[in-house]
C-alpha cells in the first residue's frame, strides 16, 4: 500500500517517515501542494497526510484539487496542522469520513492509530472490490451460458421441425417417382395415362402443400437486446404486472418511488410465500422483485418452492448491503437477476426489467417451438416410422384415392408375439432395442409408396397403395420368416422373437375404418391360428363368424 505525506519542511517528512514506517508499506514524499498533485497522478493511494500551512499552495487548496478529480476524490486526507483546535469549522463542508485532522505537535501513538484506521479501511474496500469484480464475472459467464443454451435450444428446435417436413415429403415424392415409372409402361392406352396423371397432380398437390407449410414455418427471432437502459422506459409498450414479495413494505415503497412516473409499470404486493404463490397461479405477472432475507427463509428457499410449485415467472432478488456473495448462487438458483438493495437506482430497475422482460419472451419462444414441434411431429422416436396420428391422417386419404382411381390397396397389421415375455425376461431397454430392430427391418422390406407406422407399443401398420393381391401374402410371409429367424441380443443372452400379419384389401371394405377392422380381425385371428403366421382378411369368413 501507499501512503502519501505532504510538508514543506523535509525535517517535518523525516519525522512523519519515522512514525509510520512499516512493512508492506511504501511512505512517499512531497514538498508542496504541486509535488503531491504530480505523484497523484503516478500512484494509488490508499491515504493523503497534507500539511495546511504551506508556501505557493497550502493544504485546504490542495486537497480542494484532490476532490475535484474523479481519479483521486475517494482518497482520505488527513491533514496535519498547527491551527487551533477552535478552527475546527474549516474542515466542514468536507466528505465526512474521508476527512480527519491531527495537531502539530504529533502524539506518535494518535497518528499511527489514525492512519492504521484508514489503512483497514482502505485494505477492506480494495478487497471488496475484488470479490465484485469476479462476481461480475462470475455473473456474466452464467448468463452468457444461459444464452446459450437457449439458443442452442432454439436451433435444435428449428433443426427438428425441418427434419420432419422432409420426411413428410418423402411419401408423396414416391408416389410420383413411382407414376412417372408408370406411365412408361402404359404408353397408348388412354384411360390408364389419365387416371395416372390425374395420381400426378394429386401427388404434386400433396407436396405443394408441404412446401406452403414450410415456407410458413417460421421461428421469430427473439428481439435485438436492448443494451442501452435508457431507452427501454419508452419502449415499454404494454402494462407491466409487477409482484413485490417481502414481509414488510420497503421494497414496495423503493420501487413505487422509482416508477411513479411509469404509468405502464402496476405494482402488487405478497406479504408470504403462500400468498405470493396464489396471487402468481392467478394473474398474469412478469416479473417477482423478491427480498432475499424473510421470515419464512431466504430467496434460496423460496426460489426452490416456487419451481415446486411450477410457476415460471421470473424473480429477481434484492439483496441487502453485505449479500453480494449470494448472487451467483441465487442466479443458479433460477433467479433471473440479483440487485443489492443499495444499488437501486432508475437506471438499474430499468436495466433489470429490459433483461427479464427479453429473456422472459425468449424463454416463451422456445416453449412454443416444443408445443408446435410435438404438435407437428409425425415421426415416431423409438423405431423412426410414422407415428400413429400421422398414420390415421394417411389412411383416410389413401383409401379415398384408392377408391376413386380404383387401384387395390393393402392394409397391414403386425403384432409381435409375447412380447410381454421379452420385456419381464430382458427387460425394457432391451424391448425397446427389438421394436426399433423390427422397425429397422420393416422399413428395409416395404416399397417405396408403402407406410409403415409403429401403431401401438408393439403393433406396427403398413399401408401399401396399388398393390396386387396375389403378391403381397408372400411378400409378408417373407417379413415374417426374417423377423423370426434374426437373432437379438440382450447382455449375453441370445434370443428370438416372432410376429403376427394380418392383412385386408380396401376393395373389401367400405370405409378407412372398415378397413383397419378387417386388418385387425385377420391379425386376431393369426394370433388365435397359433401366432408367427401371415393371414388375409376373407368376406365370408367373417360372415361365417
Ligand atoms: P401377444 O402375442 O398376444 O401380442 O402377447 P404380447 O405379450 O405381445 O401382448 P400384450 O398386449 O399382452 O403386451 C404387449 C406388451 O408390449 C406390453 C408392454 O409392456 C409392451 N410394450 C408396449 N410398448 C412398449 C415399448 O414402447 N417398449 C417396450 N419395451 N415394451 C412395450
Ligand atoms: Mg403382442
Ligand atoms: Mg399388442
Amino acid at each position: 500500500m501507499n501512503i502519501l505525506i505532504v510538508d514543506d519542511k523535509p525535517a517535518n517528512l523525516l519525522a512523519l517517515r519515522k512514525i509510520l514506517v512499516k512493512p508492506g508499506l511504501d511512505i512517499i514524499e512531497a514538498t508542496s501542494g504541486n509535488d503531491a498533485l504530480a505523484l497523484l497522478l503516478k500512484y494509488d493511494f490508499a491515504l493523503i497526510l497534507l500539511d495546511v500551512q504551506m508556501p505557493d499552495m497550502d493544504g485546504f487548496e490542495t486537497a480542494e484539487i484532490i476532490r475535484g478529480n474523479e481519479e483521486t476524490k475517494s482518497i482520505p486526507i488527513i491533514f496535519v496542522t498547527a491551527i487551533s483546535k477552535e478552527q475546527k469549522y474549516i474542515f466542514e463542508g468536507y466528505e465526512k469520513g474521508a476527512v480527519d485532522y491531527l495537531f502539530k505537535p504529533l502524539d506518535p501513538d494518535i497518528l499511527q492509530g489514525k492512519v492504521n484506521v484508514f489503512l483497514e479501511l482502505h485494505g477492506q474496500k480494495e478487497a471488496l472490490k475484488k470479490i465484485n469484480t469476479k462476481l461480475k464475472m462470475a455473473n456474466k459467464r452464467i448468463l452468457e451460458q444461459q444464452e446459450t443454451l437457449i439458443e442452442e435450444e432454439r436451433v435444435k428446435v428449428l433443426l427438428q421441425m425441418a427434419g420432419a417436413k422432409a420426411y413428410e415429403l418423402n411419401q408423396p415424392l414416391a408416389f410420383l417417382v413411382e407414376d412417372i415409372e408408370l406411365m412408361g409402361e402404359i404408353k397408348g392406352n388412354p384411360k390408364k395415362t389419365v387416371e395416372c396423371i390425374n395420381r400426378m397432380k394429386v401427388s404434386g398437390q400433396k407436396l405443394s402443400d408441404i412446401i406452403t407449410n414450410i415456407n410458413t414455418l417460421h421461428y421469430s427471432k427473439p428481439t435485438q437486446s436492448n443494451k442501452d437502459s435508457t431507452a427501454v422506459a419508452s419502449s415499454l409498450d404494454r402494462e407491466i404486472n409487477i409482484l413485490v414479495v417481502d414481509d414488510t413494505k420497503d421494497v414496495l415503497e423503493v420501487l413505487k418511488a422509482f416508477f411513479a412516473d411509469q404509468d405502464l409499470i402496476k405494482l402488487s404486493w405478497a406479504g408470504n410465500f403462500k400468498a405470493s404463490f396464489a396471487m402468481l397461479k392467478q394473474e398474469p405477472f412478469d416479473m417477482v422483485f423478491l427480498n432475499h432475507i424473510l421470515s419464512e427463509g431466504t430467496s434460496i428457499e423460496y426460489l426452490r418452492d416456487i419451481d415446486k410449485e411450477d410457476i415460471g415467472t421470473p424473480v429477481i432478488v434484492v439483496t441487502e448491503h453485505g449479500d453480494e456473495m449470494l448472487a451467483s448462487h441465487v442466479i443458479q438458483m433460477g433467479a433471473y437477476e440479483y440487485l443489492p438493495r443499495s444499488r437501486i437506482n432508475s437506471e438499474s430497475l430499468l436495466r433489470v426489467l429490459n433483461n427479464t422482460l427479453e429473456r422472459a419472451s425468449l424463454r416463451k419462444d422456445v416453449e412454443k417451438a416444443h408445443a408446435k414441434m410435438a404438435e407437428m411431429s409425425t415421426v415416431d422416436e423409438l423405431t423412426k416410422l410414422y407415428n400413429r396420428r400421422y398414420f390415421i391422417d394417411a389412411l383416410d386419404g389413401e383409401f379415398e384415392r384408392a377408391n376413386r382411381y380404383e387401384m387395390d390397396m393393402a392394409l397391414i397389421m403386425l403384432d409381435l408375439d409375447y412380447f410381454k415375455k421379452v420385456n419381464d425376461t430382458y427387460g425394457h431397454p432391451a424391448g425397446d432395442m427389438v421394436l426399433s430392430d423390427v422397425g429397422g427391418i420393416l422399413k428395409k422390406h416395404i416399397r417405396r409408396s408403402d407406410l409403415a407406422c409403429r401403431y401401438g407399443g408393439e403393433e406396427f401398420a403398413v399401408i401399401l397403395p396399388n398393390v396386387s393381391k396375389e403378391s403381397i401374402y408372400s411378400a409378408y410371409e417373407r417379413f415374417r420368416e426374417m423377423v423370426s429367424k434374426q437373432t437379438f441380443k440382450s447382455e449375453s443372452k441370445l434370443f428370438h422373437i416372432t410376429v403376427s400379419v394380418g392383412i385386408a384389401f380396401s376393395n373389401d371394405a367400405e370405409s378407412a375404418n372398415d378397413l383397419l377392422a378387417h386388418a385387425d380381425q385377420a391379425l386376431y385371428q393369426a394370433k388365435e391360428s397359433g401366432r408367427n403366421r401371415v393371414v388375409i382378411f376373407k368376406v365370408k369368413e367373417a360372415q361365417d363368424n
